[in-house]
C-alpha cells in the first residue's frame, strides 16, 4: 500500500512537502523568487524577486508560511528542526550583514515583518530594531558615533516589541512619548536629543515591567523568537480575521515571517523614508506618487506622525538617491507589467528597496491603468482583462454631487484628495457608531483624527471617509481606495474632539448627526447635505452626456468590449420593466434570463385587480380579474421586449405565494376591530371581514415551501393561460412591427417532468390559439427553473420536456441548506465566526453542494438535450467567483442585475482566460 502511494506521487509529478522551510536572500541571489507568493507570502516573494534583479536590498531570510500552519498545528509551537533551520539562516545573514545578532560592539540589528500572500495593510505588526538591548544600544551608539540615532532606533524597538509581542496597549507608551516632549518643550519626535531619548527609554522599559511582570527581553535571541511567533499569532487577530472576512481571503493560508537586516532612515539629515506608487493609485494617472520623511523609520510615513513631504521633493533634498528611485521603480513597473507600490529607506544618501508589490488602486484608476498600459504596449488587452477587479467597477457607476449643487455651498475646509467619489451623511467619529446608525437606516461619514485597523468595520458600512492627519498613504487612504470609499484625509483644519463627539473648522462646530459632504477627488470638504448626480458613464448611457466627452466612458467601454471577445459566457440581465431592460442592454446586456412577472403585479393600480383575482372563490370571476389584467401584461411584455431589441427575453410566470398581494392578517384584523368600535355596519365591514377570511385560508405555515410557484398554476391554469396570451400576444405585436422576438416562457419551482408537462400542454394551447387568432407564427421556448433539489436530481426526465433550464440558485440554495433566505441572517454570522461557513452562500455558490446540483442538473440534462439551453438567474449571477464556477461546469449564460451586468462581463472574460492560462 505504501509502495503504490509513493508511486502514484511521482507520477503526478507533484514536489512531496519539501523540507525546506526558511529562504535566504541577499547578496544579490535568492533562494525564492515572485512566483513563490503561496509560500514566501507577497512581500517575501517580492524582495527575493528584487534581490534576484540585482537591487538594493538589505538580505534576510523569509520564514514560509507553510510553518504558520505548523505553528498552529502543533499547538502554537515551532518544532525543533525549524528553529535549526533559522538558525542556520541567521548565520548565513550574519556573515551576509558582517554582524552578529547579540553582539555589543557590531549588532546585527533585524526587522521582523509579517506578510501574507494577499497584502493586509495595517493587519499586521512590525517590528523593528531587534536586537538592540541594554549593551549593544551602547555598541551602536560607539559605532556609529551616534547616540542620537542608537537612542532613537531603541525607544522605538521597545515600543514596537511592547505592544506587538508583549501586547501592551500602544497608548502606554505614547503617554510617556508625550510626557518626555512636553517636558523638554518639543513639538516634534526629532525634536528630542539623545538624553530625551534615554529617558524615553527609561520610562518604556518601566512601562514594559509594570505591564508584563518581567524584565524587558535582552536576549536577543529569544527577541527574535518572540517576534517571529508574535507575527505567527498575529493572523488570528481580531482584525486580521475581519479583513479576510471583507476581502475573502482564506484562514487557512498563514503569513510568512522576513527577517531582515535594518537600513536606517533616522540617523540624521541625510537619511529617511518613503512609500510611493509608479503611478497615481486615485486616478490612474502617469506621474510618480508618493511621500518620504527625513530622518524618519519605518511606518513614520503612514502612521501620520510628522506630515511627510510629497516624493518630488527628494529630487532636490538628495537628487542621486531620487534619480536612482525612479530608474528603480520604472524597471519593477516594467518587470511586473503593473503599478508598483514601494518603500524604501536612504541611509546616509544609499538608497534601499525594502518592498515592492502590485499598487492597490481604485476602480477609476484601475481602468485607466489597464487601458494606459495596453497602449503603452506593455501589456496586452488580455493581460488588462486580468488586471482589473470585476467588482471594482462598480466604483465607475458610483454617483457624484451634481455640480450645482455642490456649488451653493462653501468649502469648509480642503484634506488630500485620497479616494474619489461623492460622499455626504450625518457625522459620526467612532467606527462602532457608524456600524450602529447605519443599521438604523442612516448615512455616515465617518470622521476621525486619523484611522486605525480596528477602525475597519465602520469605515466598510461609511458613506466616506475623512480624517484630520495623515497623507496619501496613511491607513484611511489605503483602505479607503480599497474599498472604493471616497476619502479625504490630512484635512489638517479640522480640530477633532473624538470623545466630545465633535470638531470645529473654521469657527464653526459640527456635532455627530450633522451632514458633511466632501469630494473624494478634489479634496473639497462642505458643511451640509449635497444630493448626488449619476456618475458619468451613467450619463452616457442616459444620453445625457457625449460618449466622446467622458474619457473614463470610453476607457471603460474599451475594456469591457475586448473582455466581450474573449468571454465564453453569454450575460444576460434580470429585468423586470422596459427602463431596466433599456439600462441592462445599454450596461452590455444582451437578453434577459429573469423577468418576474409578479413585480408587474404591484404596478400602480394594479393591486386591487390582482386581490380581485385572488379573492375570486370560482374560476368565472377569477377570469373576469384576469381579462382585466392581460392588456396591462400584454403591455409590459411589449416593453420589455422592445428594451430588449429583440435579444431573447425568458419570462417567468407567476412565482411568489398569493398572500403577498394580500394585506397582513394583523392589520386587517385591526382595520375590523376599528371598524366594529365605531358601530360601523356595511359593505367596508363586510369586504374586510371577507379579505380577513381569504388571507386566513391562504395563510401558510412555511410559504416559502408552500403554494408557490408551478403549484400555483397547475391549481389555477387560468393564470397560466393569461400570461402566456399576454406574451405571444405582445411578441405577435412586434413581430408585426418588424421586430423578432424568441420568447421563452419559464416555469418555476419545478421538481417533477410532470408538473412542467401539466404546464406546458397549457402554454401550447393557448400560444397556438394567439397565433391562429394574429396570424402570426412566432418562435417561443417553454423551459424551467431548476431550483428544487429533484428537479436538478431528475434533470434528465425534466429535460425530455424543457427546451432551456434556468438555474434558480437562491432557492437551490434556499433549498439545498434548508437554510430559508429570509431567517438566514440570525446565525449567519455565527456560522461564519465559528468557520462553519466561510462564506454566505446566498452571495456567492457554494460550489460543493449547491454547485454539485448544477453540475449534475447540467450533465443531465444535457445527456436527454444535447442543444438544451443553460443558464443561471439567481443572485449568484453577478457574483465573480460564482461566474467562474458557472463557466467551468458550461453554463451558455449568466444573468445578474442591470447594475452588475459589467461586473458579469469582466469576470465572465477573466474566468475563460484563467481556464485558458491553465490552473
Ligand atoms: P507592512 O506590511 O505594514 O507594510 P512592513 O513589514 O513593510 O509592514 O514594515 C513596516 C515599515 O518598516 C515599512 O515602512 C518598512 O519599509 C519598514 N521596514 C521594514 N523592514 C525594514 C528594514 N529591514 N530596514 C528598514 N526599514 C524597514
Ligand atoms: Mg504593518
Ligand atoms: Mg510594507
Amino acid at each position: 500500500m505504501a509502495k503504490k502511494k509513493t508511486a502514484a506521487k511521482r507520477v503526478s509529478g507533484k514536489p512531496g512537502k519539501s523540507n525546506k522551510h526558511v529562504y535566504f536572500f541577499g547578496n544579490g541571489k535568492a533562494d525564492g523568487n515572485r512566483n513563490m507568493k503561496d509560500l514566501l507570502g507577497g512581500k517575501g516573494a517580492g524582495l527575493a524577486e528584487m534581490t534576484n534583479a540585482g537591487l538594493p536590498v538589505p538580505p534576510g531570510f523569509t520564514i514560509s508560511t507553510e510553518v504558520c500552519t505548523i505553528y498552529y498545528k502543533e499547538n502554537r509551537k515551532i518544532p525543533g528542526a525549524i528553529d535549526r533551520e533559522i538558525g542556520e539562516q541567521l548565520k548565513k545573514l550574519e556573515k551576509a550583514a558582517g554582524a552578529a545578532l547579540g553582539s555589543t560592539k557590531n549588532p546585527l540589528l533585524v526587522s521582523v515583518r509579517s506578510g501574507a500572500k494577499f497584502s493586509m495593510p495595517g493587519m499586521m505588526d512590525t517590528i523593528l530594531n531587534l536586537g538592540l538591548n541594554d549593551d549593544a544600544v551602547e555598541g551602536l551608539k560607539a559605532q556609529t558615533r551616534n547616540g542620537r540615532f542608537a537612542y532613537d532606533s531603541y525607544r522605538r524597538f521597545i515600543q514596537m516589541f511592547g505592544s506587538v509581542v508583549l501586547e501592551i496597549p500602544k497608548d502606554a507608551f505614547e503617554h510617556e512619548f508625550e510626557a518626555v516632549k512636553k517636558a523638554r518643550g518639543a513639538r516634534l519626535d526629532t525634536d528630542l536629543d539623545e538624553q530625551a531619548l534615554r529617558e524615553v527609554v527609561d520610562r518604556y522599559k518601566k512601562v514594559a515591567k509594570n505591564r508584563s511582570k518581567r524584565d524587558f527581553p535582552q536576549d536577543p535571541h529569544e527577541q527574535l523568537k518572540m517576534s517571529r511567533d508574535a507575527v505567527f499569532r498575529s493572523w488570528m487577530n481580531a482584525r486580521a480575521i475581519e479583513y479576510r472576512r471583507i476581502y475573502d481571503i482564506p484562514d487557512h493560508i498563514g503569513t510568512a515571517v522576513n527577517v531582515q537586516m535594518m537600513v536606517f532612515g533616522n540617523t540624521g539629515d541625510r537619511s529617511g523614508t518613503g512609500v510611493g506608487f509608479t503611478r497615481n493609485p486615485a486616478t490612474g494617472a502617469k506621474e510618480f506618487y508618493g511621500e518620504f520623511l527625513i530622518n524618519a523609520q519605518g511606518e513614520d510615513v503612514v502612521a501620520g506622525i510628522r506630515t511627510p513631504q510629497p516624493i518630488r521633493e527628494l529630487e532636490q533634498v538628495m537628487p542621486k538617491a531620487y534619480k536612482q528611485l525612479r530608474e528603480i521603480t520604472t524597471r519593477l513597473e516594467k518587470n511586473y507589467k503593473d503599478v508598483q507600490d514601494f518603500e524604501f529607506t536612504i541611509q546616509d544618501e544609499r538608497l534601499f528597496m525594502l518592498q515592492t508589490r502590485s499598487g492597490k488602486r481604485t476602480g477609476h484608476a484601475a481602468v485607466v491603468i489597464a487601458t494606459d498600459l495596453v497602449d503603452e504596449k506593455l501589456i496586452t488587452p488580455k493581460d488588462a482583462i486580468l488586471l482589473v477587479d470585476p467588482e471594482s467597477l462598480n466604483q465607475l457607476l458610483a454617483p457624484g454631487f451634481d455640480p450645482d449643487e455642490w456649488k451653493k455651498l462653501p468649502v469648509a475646509t480642503r484634506g488630500l484628495p485620497a479616494s474619489p467619489g461623492a460622499a455626504s451623511g450625518e457625522v459620526v467619529f467612532s467606527a462602532d457608531r457608524a456600524v450602529e446608525w447605519v443599521n438604523q437606516g442612516k448615512q455616515v461619514i465617518l470622521v476621525r483624527r486619523e484611522t486605525v485597523p480596528d477602525d475597519i468595520h465602520g469605515m466598510f458600512v461609511s458613506q466616506g471617509i475623512l480624517t484630520a492627519t495623515g497623507g496619501m498613504t496613511s491607513h484611511a487612504a489605503v483602505v479607503g481606495r480599497q474599498m472604493g470609499k471616497p476619502s479625504v484625509v490630512g484635512a489638517g483644519a479640522l480640530a477633532i474632539d473624538e470623545a466630545g463627539k465633535q470638531f470645529r473648522v473654521e469657527g464653526k462646530t459640527v456635532k455627530e448627526g450633522d451632514f458633511v459632504s466632501f469630494d473624494g477627488l478634489s479634496g473639497e470638504v462642505k458643511l451640509g447635505k449635497v444630493a448626488s448626480k449619476p456618475s458619468e458613464i451613467l450619463q452616457v448611457l442616459n444620453g445625457t452626456l457625449d460618449a466622446k466627452k467622458s474619457d473614463i466612458y470610453r476607457r471603460f467601454d474599451r475594456l469591457l468590449s475586448w473582455a466581450d471577445k474573449y468571454r465564453r459566457l453569454g450575460i444576460r440581465a434580470n429585468a423586470d420593466q422596459p427602463d431596466q431592460a433599456e439600462l441592462a442592454y445599454a450596461f452590455g446586456a444582451r437578453g434577459i434570463g429573469l423577468c418576474r412577472t409578479e413585480h408587474m403585479f404591484f404596478g400602480e393600480g394594479r393591486i386591487p385587480i390582482v386581490q380581485k383575482m385572488i379573492l375570486a372563490d370560482n374560476e368565472a370571476d377569477r377570469r373576469k380579474a384576469l381579462d382585466q389584467l392581460l392588456p396591462l401584461q400584454r403591455d409590459d411584455f411589449y416593453g420589455v421586449f422592445k428594451g430588449m431589441h429583440g435579444e431573447p427575453v425568458t419570462i417567468r410566470t407567476i412565482d411568489p405565494p398569493l398572500h403577498e398581494f394580500l394585506p397582513k392578517r394583523e392589520e386587517l384584523m385591526v382595520e375590523i376591530a376599528r371598524l366594529e368600535e365605531r358601530g360601523k355596519k356595511g359593505k367596508e365591514l363586510d369586504e374586510k371581514r371577507h379579505l380577513l377570511e381569504r388571507v386566513e385560508q391562504l395563510h401558510e405555515f412555511n410559504p416559502m415551501l408552500g403554494h408557490r410557484g408551478v403549484r400555483l398554476g397547475i391549481t389555477y391554469p387560468e393564470i397560466t393561460e393569461m400570461q402566456t396570451r399576454a406574451i405571444i400576444e405582445a411578441a405577435c405585436r412586434l413581430q408585426k412591427e418588424g421586430i423578432k422576438v424568441v420568447p421563452e416562457i419559464m416555469i418555476p419551482l419545478v421538481g417533477m417532468v410532470k408538473e412542467l408537462r401539466d404546464q406546458k400542454t397549457v402554454v401550447d394551447r393557448v400560444a397556438a390559439e394567439v397565433m391562429k387568432a394574429e396570424g402570426v407564427k412566432i418562435k417561443y421556448l417553454v423551459g424551467t427553473m431548476i431550483e428544487v433539489p429533484r428537479g436538478a436530481a431528475t434533470a434528465d426526465q425534466i429535460a425530455t420536456e424543457a427546451e432551456f433550464f434556468s438555474f434558480g440558485t437562491n432557492d437551490l440554495t434556499q433549498l439545498s441548506y434548508g437554510f430559508s433566505r429570509d431567517d438566514v441572517g440570525k446565525f449567519l454570522r455565527i456560522y461564519q465566526e465559528k468557520k462553519i461557513l466561510e462564506k454566505d452562500p446566498f452571495a456567492s455558490i457554494d460550489t460543493e453542494g449547491v454547485g454539485a446540483l448544477v453540475d449534475t442538473g447540467v450533465k443531465l440534462g444535457r445527456k436527454t438535450r444535447p442543444d438544451l439551453k443553460l443558464g443561471i438567474c439567481g443572485e449568484h449571477g453577478g457574483d465573480p467567483a460564482s461566474i467562474h464556477f458557472f463557466d467551468k461546469v458550461g453554463l451558455d449564460y449568466v444573468s445578474a442585475s442591470p447594475y452588475r451586468v459589467p461586473v458579469a462581463r469582466l469576470a465572465a472574460a477573466q474566468a475563460a482566460l484563467s481556464v485558458k492560462v491553465g490552473d
